[in-house]
């Protein structure tokens, strides 16, 4: 990953990154683009786009990775984060039940209403170093709700780096 300027063997996909403030979202692209780690850093303060270039077989696949300002604390997404969007990775937090829940009860429509009907998903249970007796959602229960709706499901962790690229790869 990383780069930019690539000569892509295809036009770059539009990635975006939803799910509940805190869940892990922008440490998640971090990790993937820049191989490091963020903690605690400041919070994304606008609409960020970072993007990342893969190498998959003979072509050479050129990802722009939407991230959001931070806003969805405070309000809904807006429709031009979504449009023409071709793979969205929704994100919840392994430790948060709650975060788990707002995936059915509210992402999933977002998704439905103002993404393209036929965009790539792909779920991810982050913050996967989770210690046992914190976790909230376990990975079958995740996994069997991902494979319902015919997404893709990883359990990642941007803290030790755990499948975050096995993910980005996945989905692109
Ligand atoms: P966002 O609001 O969804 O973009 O979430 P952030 O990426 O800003 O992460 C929120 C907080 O969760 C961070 O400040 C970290 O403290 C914590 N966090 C993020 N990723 C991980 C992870 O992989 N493991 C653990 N244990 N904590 C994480
Ligand atoms: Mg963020």
């Amino acid at each position: 990953a990383g780069g930019s300027g690539a000569d892509f063997t295809y036009a770059p996909f539009k990635i975006i990154i939803v799910g509940d403030s805190g869940v892990g979202k922008t440490s998640l692209l971090v990790r993937f683009v820049e191989g490091r780690y963020t903690g605690t850093a400041a919070p994304t303060v606008s609409i960020d786009i970072s993007t990342a270039s893969l190498k998959l077989g003979t072509s050479t696949v050129g990802l722009a990775l939407w991230d959001t300002a931070g806003q969805e604390r405070f309000a809904p997404l807006s429709t031009p984060y979504f449009r023409q969007a071709d793979g969205v990775v929704v994100v919840y937090d392994v430790a948060s039940r709650a975060s788990f829940t707002r995936v059915a009860s509210y992402w999933i429509d977002e998704i439905f209403y103002k993404a393209e009907p036929d965009v790539s998903v792909m779920l991810v249970g982050a913050k996967a170093d989770t210690p046992p007796e914190s976790r909230e959602v376990s990975r079958e229960e995740a996994e069997a709700f991902a494979n319902e709706r015919g997404w893709l499901y990883f359990e990642a962790s941007a803290l030790s780096g755990a499948h975050v690229r096995d993910a980005f790869y996945l989905l692109a």
